[in-house]
C-alpha cells in the first residue's frame, strides 16, 4: 500500500475524550472513530488488524476441530423468554420491536439460538461430540461504556458451544478450548494468563477467565509470579487426546492465579511470599463448563445409547476480538505510539522515503515495494511529499514492527536502514538483504 492512496487519519492532538494510552493510539493512529457511545466505525487501519486477529481465532479454533457458522445479531425474544434469561438479562439487553410490534434483540451472546438449532437436528448421542462457534457483532448496552473498544456496546466476539453426551466429554471439550486459547493469544505476541473465575449469570462452577496483565485493566487479579514463567510455545497438540490436554490445561492452571472474585487469600498465603503478585488485568477471554442448564431449560435431548432421551452436557466460551486490539497495545506500546507484535501487524514493513521526488530514491523505494509483494509481504510505503521527521513520527504511532529508510546518501553506499520499532535499533545493508531478513523474520508467524 502507497501512503499517498492510503485513508489514514492521523491526528496530531490528543484527544481529550481517550483515558488510556490504547484508546488514545487508537484514535490518533486513524484505526477507528467514536459513531456514538461505545459503538465505533472500524477505519482501513483498524481494521486490517481487526481481520489479522479474528484470522488467528479461525485458524486455532480449525485446529481444535470446531465448525465455524454464523448466527443472527438480532434474533426473536421468544427463545430467550424460554431459557428465562430475557428479564435476566436486565438492561444490558437492547430490546427492539418490528413492525409487527414484535419483541425482537440484539445479540449479547447466543446460548439460547445455538440450543435451538441443536435440538431441532441432532437426535442421536452418535452424532456428538458437537462444537460449533461464530465471530459475530455482539450488543450490550453497558452502563459505562469507556476505554474505546475496551468497553464497547458494539463489539466484534468470538462465541463457541459445544455439546456432548457425558459431563466427561464436555470437560475434555473445556480442556481443549483452553488449550486452544493459550495458543491462540500467543500467536498475538500476548501472554494471556488462565485464572480462576465466578461464572456469573452463565451458571455453572467450571470457568476460567484469560488475562492479559496491564495496569490499565479493569480486574484485580492475584496470582503466583511463577505462572508468567510458563509458555505454551510451539508444541504439538493432538486436540481429540484426552490426556493431553487436561495435562496442558493442569501445567497452565494449578498455580494460584485468580480474579477478584474467587480471591481466597489463605489458599494466596501458600505461595512464597517473594512469588505473591497482585496486580490488574484485562479480560480477553473466558470459558465455561455449565452442564444441563440450557439443555433442560430448553429440552436439547438426545437419544443415549440405552434408547432413553438424555440432556446434552454444554459449555460455551468467547473470546474478545474487538477488545484485543486494545490490550495488545497496552501491553506494547511506547511514548511513540504502537508497537504491533508481528502476528497482528497491520502491514509487515513500511518503506520511508527520505527524499521524495529525487530519481534514485524513488527507484529504490519501488524495487523493494515491488520485491516484498512479490513474497506475499505487505508494505506501507509512504511516498508523500513530507518531511522525514513527520514520516518517522507516523511510522512510529502506527507501530509497523520494521522500518526500512531509504536516502540518497545511503544509496550511494549501496544501503539502506533497517529499524526494528521494538528495539529502535538500526542496521544498515543492500536492500536486497533487508528484503530477505523481513521475509525470513515472518516466515515464522
Ligand atoms: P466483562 O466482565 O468484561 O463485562 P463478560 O465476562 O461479561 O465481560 P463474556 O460474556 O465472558 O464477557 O464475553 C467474552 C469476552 O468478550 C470477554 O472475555 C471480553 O473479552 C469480551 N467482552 C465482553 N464485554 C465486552 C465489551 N463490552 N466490549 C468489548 N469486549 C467485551
Ligand atoms: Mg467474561
Amino acid at each position: 500500500m502507497r501512503m499517498s492512496r492510503y485513508f489514514l487519519p492521523v491526528l496530531k492532538e490528543t484527544p481529550s475524550e481517550a483515558q488510556i494510552v490504547s484508546h488514545r493510539y487508537m484514535l490518533r493512529a486513524g484505526m477507528i472513530k467514536q459513531s456514538s457511545a461505545g459503538i465505533y466505525s472500524w477505519l482501513p487501519l483498524g481494521y486490517k488488524v481487526l481481520k489479522k486477529i479474528e484470522n488467528i481465532v479461525h485458524e486455532e479454533q480449525s485446529r481444535a476441530g470446531h465448525l465455524p457458522m454464523l448466527m443472527p445479531t438480532i434474533q426473536s425474544a421468544d427463545l430467550w423468554r424460554e431459557s428465562g434469561r430475557y428479564e435476566a438479562f436486565g438492561d444490558e439487553m437492547l430490546r427492539i420491536k418490528d413492525r409487527h410490534d414484535r419483541d425482537m434483540l440484539f445479540t449479547p451472546t447466543a446460548e439460547e439460538l445455538i440450543t435451538d438449532i441443536f435440538r431441532s437436528h441432532v437426535n442421536s448421542y452418535k452424532d456428538l461430540p458437537l462444537t460449533m462457534y461464530q465471530i459475530q457483532w455482539k450488543f450490550r448496552d453497558e452502563v459505562r461504556p469507556r476505554f474505546g473498544v475496551m468497553r464497547g456496546r458494539e463489539f466484534y466476539m468470538k462465541d463457541g458451544y459445544n455439546f456432548d453426551l457425558t459431563k466427561e466429554d464436555a470437560l475434555h471439550a473445556y480442556n481443549r478450548h483452553l488449550v486452544s486459547y493459550l495458543r491462540t493469544y500467543e500467536r498475538m505476541g500476548l501472554q494471556a494468563i488462565p485464572m480462576r473465575a465466578d461464572s456469573g449469570a452463565m451458571g455453572g462452577d467450571n470457568t476460567h477467565e484469560f488475562l492479559v496483565l496491564a495496569e490499565t485493566g479493569e480486574s484485580e487479579v492475584f496470582y503466583d509470579s511463577a505462572v508468567t514463567d510458563l509458555t505454551f510455545g510451539d508444541r504439538e497438540i493432538d486436540y481429540d487426546n484426552v490426556e493431553q490436554c487436561a495435562g496442558v490445561m493442569e501445567e497452565f492452571t494449578t498455580k494460584y492465579a485468580r480474579t477478584d472474585e474467587t480471591h481466597d487469600e489463605a489458599l494466596f498465603n501458600e505461595v512464597p511470599e517473594e512469588r505473591r503478585k497482585v496486580a490488574r488485568g484485562i479480560e480477553v477471554g473466558q470459558i465455561f463448563y455449565f452442564g444441563t442448564k440450557y439443555s433442560e431449560a430448553m429440552k436439547a435431548t438426545v437419544q443415549g445409547p440405552d434408547g432413553k432421551p438424555v440432556p446434552v452436557h454444554m459449555g460455551s466460551h468467547g473470546i474478545g476480538v474487538s477488545r484485543l486490539l486494545g490490550a495488545i497495545i497496552e501491553a506494547s506500546h511506547d511514548d511513540k505510539g504502537i508497537i504491533w507484535p508481528e502476528g497482528v501487524t497491520p502491514f509487515h514493513c513500511g518503506i520511508v522515503n527520505l527524499k521524495q521526488g529525487d530519481e534514485e530514491a524513488d527507484g529504490a523505494c519501488e524495487a523493494l515495494y515491488k520485491s516484498l509483494t512479490a513474497l506475499g509481504l505487505e508494505p506501507l510505503y509512504d511516498d508523500r511529499n513530507e518531511r522525514a521527521g513527520g514520516k518517522f513520527a507516523t511510522m512510529d504511532l502506527i507501530g509497523l514492527p520494521w522500518r526500512i529508510t531509504v536516502g540518497p546518501r545511503g544509496l550511494k553506499n549501496g544501503v539502506v536502514e533497517l529499524t526494528s520499532r521494538r528495539t529502535g535499533e538500526s542496521e544498515e545493508m543492500p536492500p536486497e538483504d533487508a528484503v530477505k531478513k523481513i521475509a525470513a523474520i515472518y516466515a515464522e508467524h
